[in-house]
């Protein structure tokens, strides 16, 4: 009776030549592992006719990573009067060997051979696939189909017409042709950045994105029909392989980005000994000639690596880092993208080509994020140094810039009035007794006295002027294109202003300071800034030395005006 079901249901739906099937035919099929020995194609035709195989319940058959080898039957039949071609494609670029028997009333009417193990060259039809053109006559022939692979035993089975065929081929190719086209321009384009900056992230990243293409152009059969037709050794490593290399590359790429050996460099030597373990032990399977091995490292890997990308960035967020959020993100993506492809290839979940293409889109996500993240990050790097470039080019407590801010502005217009004979002025402003405000009101008064003064200098100085805390209680204004009456005239206004400035908050209620300047002009005795402003220094010493709060100016000599 369970026999005459199994039986029923083998044959019960032959698939029509006039019916399209536009997806896998999973449905129409049934199975049968071998359990002891290899059977030929009369004993698996037997067994299917006495209902022993079992009924495929999905689209896409899968028996996981080292199943034993296995025979599907499926049954066609064609209700026109003439024989018809059809293309039968095994959707998967892996397998290493497949057998395919056309049977017509028991009688063996074509077998094909292909799989992986065979030079590229010397597969029937020209498709990364494996695609068949069998002609099936007028009324219902049977295919047995034998797969025996140590890889994930993955058989999408397609029947279509010439027509169909070339359609759906052309649409998957194009749409690969876009995501390499995407990530190959991320690539190139992150490769000039590194070239511009330097910066090895960008090559790590480049690195990241062209071992995902390399592993999966692998995979994906693309690698084997245009890459490495002659190796077929190679095409059977080729997966394990470049998978694990895939996730040393990223990892490699997440020590760089997130900076471990800045924040976590324990982390970071921990990473890197389970690369290096994973890369021994596939070498140990490689070694040891087991595919299987090799395949599983290679997988348990490759989830695992979704989860250490992802805990690496949650990580790095807690550590304060800003771009950790897009990694993080980008982190996510890559991992459902790779965790759904991996248990549909391994056979956890439907095989479809949604599931099955998750990393790639996963990878497109990633791929965008980390490419703006990476400018993020390089946005942030960019605002600290020009922040640092500041603070160390201002004076803290006043504001002003300060001695280098003095020299960086001050060059270009020195020189250019030196070569030019134009006139500039240059004067020394230092606070009259200023000790005693300290000593009256205390230091913390002093300094607001001084940030004061600093802010009714900067007020009172005419535009293009440059005007800088020289150090301690003096200040230095350099005044281009300013002849020596205009410069007595600024200074003078400089010095009212700051005689005029009351400063509350001291013991004493207001506080009142003044100033002494020494004010020189550039002369041809002048080979140097630093020499003018010697000069004005020594005005101002003379200022001091005839009764403070006045403006002394060099004139062959220092002569007083003003106070
Ligand atoms: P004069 O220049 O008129 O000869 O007298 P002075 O008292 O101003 O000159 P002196 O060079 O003797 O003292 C300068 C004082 O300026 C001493 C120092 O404590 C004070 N000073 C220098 N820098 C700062 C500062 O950043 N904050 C405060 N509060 N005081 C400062
Ligand atoms: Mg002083
Ligand atoms: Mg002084």
């Amino acid at each position: 009776m369970l026999a005459c079901l199994g039986v029923s249901l083998a044959f019960a739906a032959p698939l029509s030549t006039v019916v399209e099937h536009a997806s896998a035919i999973g449905r129409d099929t049934a199975w049968l592992q071998e359990s002891d020995g290899r059977l030929d194609w009369p004993a698996a035709l037997a067994a299917a006719r006495a209902g022993r195989f079992v009924p495929g319940t999905r689209p896409v058959l899968n028996f996981g990573i080292g199943a034993p080898p296995t025979w599907i039957h499926l049954a066609v039949d064609n209700p026109t009067a003439s024989p018809v071609r059809r293309r039968l494609t095994i959707e998967t670029a892996w397998l290493d060997r497949i057998e395919i028997y056309l049977v017509q009333q028991d009688r063996l009417v074509s077998r094909h051979r292909a799989g992986d193990r065979l030079p590229y060259a010397q597969r029937e039809g020209a498709s990364r696939y494996f695609a068949f053109d069998p002609v099936f006559a007028p009324g219902v022939s049977e295919v047995l189909i034998r797969v025996e692979t140590p890889d994930p035993m993955v058989v999408p089975i397609t029947l279509l017409d010439e027509e169909a065929a070339v359609v759906r081929q052309t649409r998957q190719e194009l749409s690969y042709g876009v995501v390499y086209g995407f990530l190959f321009a991320l690539m190139a384009y992150n490769a000039i950045l590194y070239l511009s900056l330097r910066s090895r992230r960008y090559v790590l990243y480049a690195v990241y994105l062209a071992a995902f293409v390399v592993m999966n152009v692998a995979y994906t059969g693309h690698g084997y029909a245009l890459l490495w037709p002659a190796s077929p050794h190679w095409q059977q490593w080729s997966n394990p392989i470049l998978i694990a290399l895939y996730g040393v590359a990223g990892l490699a790429f997440a020590i760089r980005f997130l900076d471990l050996q800045v924040y976590y460099p324990r982390l970071r030597r921990l990473v890197i000994a389970f690369n290096a373990a994973v890369l021994v032990l596939l070498g140990g399977a490689v070694a040891a000639g087991s595919q299987e091995a090799a395949l599983l490292v290679a997988f348990a890997f490759a989830f695992l690596f979704a989860f250490i990308m992802l805990a690496l960035g949650v990580m790095a967020m807690r550590a304060g880092q800003k771009p950790a959020r897009y990694f993080l993100l980008a982190a996510v993506a890559a991992m459902v993208g790779a965790v759904l492809t991996t248990l549909s290839t391994w056979g956890f979940i439907p095989y479809n080509s949604w599931t099955f293409r998750a990393v790639e889109l996963g990878m497109l996500v990633d791929a965008t994020l980390l490419a703006l993240a990476l400018g993020y990050q390089f946005r942030v790097g960019q605002d600290a140094r020009v922040r640092a470039e500041r603070l160390a080019h201002l004076d803290p407590l006043t504001g002003a810039d300060n001695r280098r801010a003095f020299y960086d502005k001050t060059r270009a217009l020195w020189s250019n009035a030196q070569r030019h004979g134009h006139d500039a002025a240059v004067m020394l402003l230092d606070i009259d007794h200023f000790k005693r405000v300290n000593d009256a009101h205390g230091h913390a008064h002093g300094d607001v006295v001084l940030r004061g003064i600093a802010g009714a200098l900067r007020q009172s100085v005419r535009e293009g002027d440059v005007v800088a805390r020289w150090g301690g209680e003096e200040f230095v204004v350099f005044m281009p294109d300013t002849s020596l009456r205009e410069a007595l005239v600024l200074a003078e206004r400089l010095r009212e202003a700051v005689g005029a400035l009351r400063v509350t908050g001291g013991t004493g209620g207001t506080t009142t300071v003044t100033v002494s300047i020494g004010v020189a002009q550039k002369e041809i005795v002048h080979p140097t800034l630093d020499a003018l402003i010697a000069v004005a220094d020594e005005c101002l010493y003379q200022a001091k030395a005839q009764g403070r709060n006045r403006v002394v100016a060099w004139l062959s000599g220092p002569a007083g005006a003003g106070a």
